[in-house]
């Protein structure tokens, strides 16, 4: 419907054109015609006619005149000698044959002279003026009502086809031109279209490519941009949805089953009215633990939503970070000593500072090392490194023990993600200990990752703007 509609638009476009073209050259000529014939009288050729010069005898014609305006005067006589000659000749000979006499005269309206050609009966000569011409259009519509009607029509009938092929030849081109230059916008305009209609069914992954460098390549590369922008937004808002969703799930689940032990034992004391004291303090240390468990886990959900919100800013000190962590890892060390842990501690000598929220930031570290302690045996060995590169503290907190599956290892820092789906055993964390440790790393302008491919164990890495 568009291209319909558009094509004819060019095609009246063209048509208009076509006839104010006509009318322009039609009022063209009748300019020239008019221009020419007001300029007419002040030409040299019209100044020096032949009849304003001939004397009856031409050796009393005054031919300066002529000679100063750049012309010729020329006298043949009855035996075609050229007997006066003054200024320019484009006769060129001092005596004609009637043959050449009447070439000449014959010809003379296809050179580019202008000749004024008298007889003069009393002296018996011509006299020939000559002017080179300046600008000369030869047009002109000659009729004759006197000519033999025969000729008239088979004239009128071969000037009228040839006015009616050369307008038709025009009226075709024009239907070309219009066709030619409508496609030039119908083409890209139905991809375009196309492309539209496809993103609104839902199809995001719709590009465009219409080949042009023009105005439209303009508005394809917008297009395509934004389908890609709208792509990206709708499989990111899909995912979140998911992890949203995943989320709830997983809360759900690892509540409940605390949730109704306590509920089951909370029941069981009262109704059991002869519980000897053992009994009753074991329901209450399994109540005891299980409102622990569901209060941690309902703290660090607190916690993961809280850095979530926009509201959520950190209470940030410009930090000597070395000074820091060997203050940390000094209250550490007890820790992995009971645990039966060996550790390195590799941290320059020298100041590296960075803004830090030292509270958040010692969650993060406190997080690493309970999770090293907890998921791995006796014996193993905490490292921790500290370098500095390109305006980044990175500093590596690894150990050689069990490691973290391959498989795993990728949504480590999602929440409830565990390497052993250790819900439903008492030792087991909520999952939720890195995707907190994460985001206060980001929250500091920087990143904590797990490197891949270490030979034993796992190593975790945050880093940490400098300042
Ligand atoms: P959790 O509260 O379960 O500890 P985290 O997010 O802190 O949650 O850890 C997620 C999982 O990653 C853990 O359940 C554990 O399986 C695994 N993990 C973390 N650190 C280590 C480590 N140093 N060695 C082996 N496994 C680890």
């Amino acid at each position: 419907m568009v291209k319909r509609k558009l094509s004819n638009q060019f095609l009246g476009n063209f048509l208009v054109m076509f006839l104010l073209t006509i009318m322009a050259t039609v009022f063209a000529f009748v300019l020239l015609s008019l221009s020419s014939g007001l300029i007419s009288d002040s030409l040299v050729k019209n100044r020096f006619t032949a009849s304003s010069i001939i004397r009856e005898d031409y050796r009393q014609i005054d031919a300066s005149a002529v000679v100063e305006s750049g012309g010729g005067v020329q006298v043949v006589d009855k035996e075609y000698r050229v007997v006066y000659s003054e200024g320019l000749d484009t006769i060129g000979k001092d005596e004609l044959s009637t043959g050449e006499f009447t070439a000449f005269l014959t010809e003379s309206r296809s050179r580019p002279y202008h000749y004024d050609i008298l007889y003069q009966p009393e002296g018996e000569f011509w006299l020939i003026v000559t002017f080179p011409t300046s600008i000369r259009i030869d047009f002109a519509v000659v009729h004759n009502k006197e000519a033999y009607s025969g000729d008239m029509t088979r004239s009128g009938l071969v000037i009228s086809a040839v006015v009616l092929i050369y307008l038709s030849i025009l009226a075709l081109l024009t239907f070309i031109y219009s066709r030619i230059t409508a496609a030039g916008i119908t083409i890209p305009l139905k991809k375009l279209c196309d492309g539209t209609k496809l993103l609104r069914e839902g199809d995001y992954s719709a590009r465009v490519d219409l080949r042009l460098k023009n105005e439209f390549a303009e508005l394809q590369d917008t297009f395509n941009d934004m389908a890609a922008r709208i792509e990206r937004e709708v499989s990111l808002r899909k995912k979140s949805e998911e992890d949203r969703r995943r989320l709830i799930l997983d809360i759900s689940h690892d509540l409940k089953n605390p949730m109704s032990s306590i509920q089951g034992y909370a029941e069981l004391l009262l109704d059991k009215r002869d519980m000897t004291e053992r009994e009753k303090g074991e329901y209450i240390e399994i109540i005891l633990n299980n409102s622990k468990r569901s209060n941690k886990l309902l703290n660090e959900l607190f916690e993961l939503s809280q850095m979530d919100s926009p509201e959520f800013t950190l209470r940030s000190e410009r930090t000597d970070l070395c000074e820091y962590l060997r203050q940390t890892f000094g209250e550490i060390i007890p820790q992995l000593e009971r645990a039966g842990f060996g550790y390195e501690f590799d941290i320059p000598e020298e100041s590296v500072y960075a803004m830090l929220d030292k509270d958040r930031f010692g969650r993060i570290i406190q997080n690493l090392v309970n999770n090293a302690i907890r998921y791995n045996p006796q014996g193993t060995t905490v490292a921790v490194n500290l370098l500095v590169h390109d305006d980044k503290a990175v500093i590596d907190i690894s150990d050689d023990g069990i490691g973290i599956p391959a498989h795993i290892a990728q949504d480590i820092f999602k929440p409830f993600v565990r390497a052993d789906d250790s819900r439903n055993s008492g030792t087991g964390g909520s999952g939720l200990g890195l995707s907190i440790a994460k985001k206060i790393a980001e929250a500091h302008g920087g990143d904590l990752t797990l490197l891949p491919n270490v030979d034993k164990g796992s190593t975790f890495r945050i880093t940490i703007p400098t300042v």
